[in-house]
């Protein structure tokens, strides 16, 4: 795990807020909080986190008697473990079969790339999976999960110009009688602000339900780490539009703030399953709040 603290580490240093930086200092005063409060705003936190995280922080340095700036960071970590934790929830299959996931989110997130890191994620946890290329509209989103369907040696279910519902239905009906353990279906990406595409997600959803009225069991969002604020404001778009139950968060090796996690447990807490940390097949993590809150103050 050590390979990807650090690449986590060394990514969110590339922000420059680095935040760790407000706590260089002789002691812990009025400055110290105010460079506290702009370093968390730089980091993507939002407002809402960065107040809570504030009066936190405050709260206990003077309930502990704290006076070296060092003893404030080390409260900080704390407070933010304690803000993330509720993001920390395995993704649990095995209880259907199949498990249906049906993964959302706008373009260049690393969807495609994260459901090929997911299948091998599941199949090395000894579960077959099913992919349903249910984005039928771009042939170059069908082409890569069909590369990753190679590579991850799982069968897909696909088909040029089709219609997204009725190949997901196919997919999910496959997926029961060759006794797959998970149907993963790959939706088209979009914009929230796309509204007609958001109904198609929804009948998706619909229709996968016909195919088995317990399904899907999860629907996930990609998110882009890089994208702060905006990253929120997706969240709520698709969670008003399809309920999600988790989100894959990615690219928090490159240029991320990471303090939009805290937004998202401030102002809408979705469970994190996945952390995305490259783009090799392996560069996927389970999310722990107390190593990324590490993370993101070291
Ligand atoms: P999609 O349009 O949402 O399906 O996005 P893709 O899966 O095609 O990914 C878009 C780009 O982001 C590709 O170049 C991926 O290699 C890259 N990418 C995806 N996830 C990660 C990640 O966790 N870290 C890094 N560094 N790049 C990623």
């Amino acid at each position: 795990r050590q390979g990807w603290m650090t690449r986590l580490t060394a990514g969110l240093r590339k922000t420059g807020s680095n935040i760790s930086q407000v706590f260089t200092g002789a002691q812990i005063d009025d400055a110290l909080y105010e460079e506290l409060e702009t370093a968390l705003l730089m980091a993507d936190t939002g407002v809402k986190a960065t107040e809570h995280l504030l009066e936190e922080v405050k709260r206990r340095v003077k309930a502990s008697g704290a006076t070296r700036p060092v003893q404030a960071k080390n409260i900080l970590v704390d407070s933010l473990t304690q803000l993330l934790k509720p993001l920390e929830k395995p993704l649990v299959i095995g209880q259907f079969q199949p498990t249906v996931i049906m993964v959302a989110g706008v373009n260049g997130a690393g969807k495609t790339t994260s459901i090929g890191k997911l299948t091998k994620h599941l199949a090395g946890e000894g579960a077959s999976v099913l992919l349903a290329a249910a984005d039928t509209f771009r042939a170059a989103a069908r082409e890569q999960l069909a590369i990753w369907a190679d590579r991850n040696m799982v069968e897909i279910v696909s088909q040029a110009g089709g219609d997204p519902a009725a190949v997901s239905f196919d997919a999910v009906t496959a997926g029961r009688a060759r006794g797959k353990d998970v149907v993963l279906v790959d939706t088209a990406g979009r914009l929230p602000t796309q509204l007609h595409l958001m109904e198609e997600l929804r009948k998706i959803k619909r229709v996968v339900q016909k195919a088995d009225a317990t399904a899907p069991h999860e629907v996930l969002l990609v998110i882009d780490g890089n994208t702060g604020q905006n990253a929120l404001a997706q969240v709520r778009a698709f969670d008003a539009a399809l309920q999600l139950t988790g989100l894959i968060v990615t690219k928090l090796d490159g240029t991320a703030k990471g303090g939009v996690l805290a937004a998202i447990a401030q102002e809408k807490p979705v469970p994190v399953y996945f952390i995305g940390v490259g783009e090799q097949l392996e560069d996927l993590e389970t999310f722990d709040a107390r190593e990324f809150a590490l993370a993101l103050l070291s």
